[in-house]
């Protein structure tokens, strides 16, 4: 049986798996109506199986993330039988109340990317989907268990913004943000939550809390291109994600010992109901991108 967990991870967490770290089978890029996927790895566990897909590529960061072609990564997950997404990254901390080091398991998300393709029904008329939960609740709380069992650090409330990136925030962006309920602020999780949802599949973010956003002070100096960060900080962001395959192996014994009840699976029955869509959620798409293209063109 194909394993009904993935993780999505960044060039950290890849990096963990080129090491050996996470002991994958390599299955590589998978074709959809999309494109094609960012290579999926099959990890082995003590305690099952789950896939692994390197969000940013194979030779580090080489795909910023206004470029990931997230609907093929969605859509590749869905069709190898995934139903549970647990997405990795790192995260900026507005507020010092975040820890250097710490886990967050993102609750609520401000989405203010401006140039990435956030639904699979373009041209259909369909995706009216409601965004609460906006996370999973029943794999938070999974992953809230995991993380309490291993004792590592962790809180289940952050308000995270997406920004488009490739670069940081300003120092204004920044007081815009927390002026509006910010809490952190990344690259990754839009379109991710909502394609998923859009495949009524779960999915739950868990960030750990690698920097804190531009402030605008020389507190931090800035010397050849990178902000200086203490070496106390630098090493505990660095043991957050050494922890990730731990995290993983725990939250598949986790996910087989509590089953999670959630609506996810429910999100399109609505369509469904009134035969708008098939049951069958490989007919859905019925635009496919005249463009369609490779993971390494340009947004969608
Ligand atoms: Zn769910």
């Amino acid at each position: 049986m194909n394993p009904s967990l993935a993780c999505i991870g960044g060039t950290a967490a890849y990096d963990l798996l080129r090491e050996g770290a996470l002991v994958a089978k390599r299955l590589g890029p998978q074709n959809s109506p999309f494109g094609d996927s960012q290579p999926i790895y099959l990890c082995e566990s003590r305690f099952g199986q789950f896939y692994f897909l390197s969000r940013h590529g194979e030779r580090g960061y080489d795909l910023a993330p206004t470029f990931v072609n997230y609907r093929a990564n969605v859509y590749a997950l869905k069709a190898l039988g995934v139903r549970a997404v647990a997405s990795w990254s790192e995260t900026r901390a507005i507020s010092h109340n975040f820890k250097i080091g710490q886990y967050v398991l993102v609750s609520d998300l401000i989405d203010e990317t401006v140039s990435r393709t956030n639904t699979f029904f373009e041209n259909q008329g369909l995706g009216l989907v409601r965004q609460w939960p906006v996370f999973c609740p029943s794999l938070r709380t999974a992953l809230a268990t995991t993380l309490g069992e291993e004792n590592f650090p962790y809180t289940d409330q952050g308000v995270y913004v997406c920004v488009e990136g490739p670069r940081q925030e300003t120092p204004a962006e920044a007081r815009k943000y927390a002026a509006y309920g910010g809490e952190l602020i990344g690259h990754s999780l839009a379109p991710e939550v909502f394609l998923t949802r859009e495949l009524q599949m779960c999915y739950a973010s868990v960030c750990y809390v690698a920097h804190y956003a531009e402030t605008g002070s020389d507190f931090h100096p800035f010397e050849n291109g990178r902000v200086l960060q203490p070496a106390q900080e630098r090493q505990r962001a660095a043991a957050a994600v050494e922890r990730l395959p731990r995290i993983l192996e725990r939250l598949c014994d986790v996910l087989e010992r509590i089953p999670g009840i959630c609506q996810c699976e429910s999100s399109m029955a609505d369509y469904i109901a009134r035969g708008q869509v098939d049951t069958d959620w490989r007919t859905w798409f019925n635009h496919v991108p005249s463009e369609a293209h490779s993971n390494s063109s340009v947004a969608s």
